[in-house]
């Protein structure tokens, strides 16, 4: 049966309904080869072939699960109206389906990014409530002392309202230049572990996330990808 082709997309990961509205009339979008900018098209999915920048869109049923790590320079939405790097390109031709990020990273964020079309899944994760715990390394400017420790053990008072304890180790002291720590938080607030420093004077020099609840980033290099093991995929729900 005949859908509106944004209706297909959407149901397919590529993005939200609206957002699969302005790719179409942006001219990024093709069925059968044409591009097509008119929102009443419809499409017979599993016969017309959906592109969007080239890519097919893939059966959506085919759950996939991809742990990337992230370099700097990237962004790690599906679509950036400056049109910067985008994480998805790193992927490259071999995963068919379309998936998206799980929560995001900053631009000059690097590490574990993981990637999906489990639309439950990556609710269930991003839900609040599940609490899900993600460990960043962070080198700063300066030396932060014991005070200033604990505060970002207890919650530090952002103007989004005070953060919930985390787990902070002192990994690496270079006085007076530099500090690496290791903060584990399991809020998922906008550029949060930057703002928690900036709050306490200290400028992040450098971010990497290195673990996402049970998922380590390991070894995986910076621009790798790599798809979930069904162990790893397993003990995520
Ligand atoms: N906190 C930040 O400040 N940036 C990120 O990318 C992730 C967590």
């Amino acid at each position: 049966m005949a859908e509106r082709l944004q209706k297909v997309m959407a149901r397919a990961g590529v993005a939200s309904r609206r957002h699969c509205e302005a790719l179409i009339q942006a001219g990024r979008v093709t069925v059968n080869g044409q591009v097509v900018t008119q929102l009443g098209t419809k499409v017979v999915p599993g016969k017309d072939v959906i592109e969007v920048d080239g890519r097919p869109l893939g059966t959506p049923e085919t759950k996939v699960y991809v742990m990337l790590n992230k370099p700097k320079g990237y962004v790690s939405t599906l679509y950036d109206p400056q049109g910067r790097p985008k994480v998805i390109d790193l992927l490259g031709d071999e995963v068919a389906q379309r998936v998206y990020p799980v929560g995001r990273l900053d631009f000059d964020t690097e590490g574990l990014l993981l990637l999906t079309n489990d639309g439950d899944l990556a609710h269930g994760l991003m839900h609040p409530s599940r609490m899900v715990k993600k460990t960043y390394i962070v080198k700063v400017r300066g030396v932060p002392g014991p005070a200033k420790l604990r505060a970002l053990q207890e919650g530090i008072e952002l103007e989004d309202g005070p953060t919930a304890p985390a787990e902070v180790k002192m990994l690496d002291v270079r006085p007076p230049n530099s500090a690496t720590l290791s903060v584990r938080i399991h809020e998922g607030r906008n550029r949060q572990v930057r703002r928690m420093f900036a709050a306490l004077g200290h400028e992040v020099i450098h971010l990497r996330r290195t673990t996402l609840g049970p998922l380590k980033l390991g070894d995986l290099s910076v621009g790798e990808w790599r798809y979930l093991t069904d162990q790893e995929v397993a003990d995520l729900y």
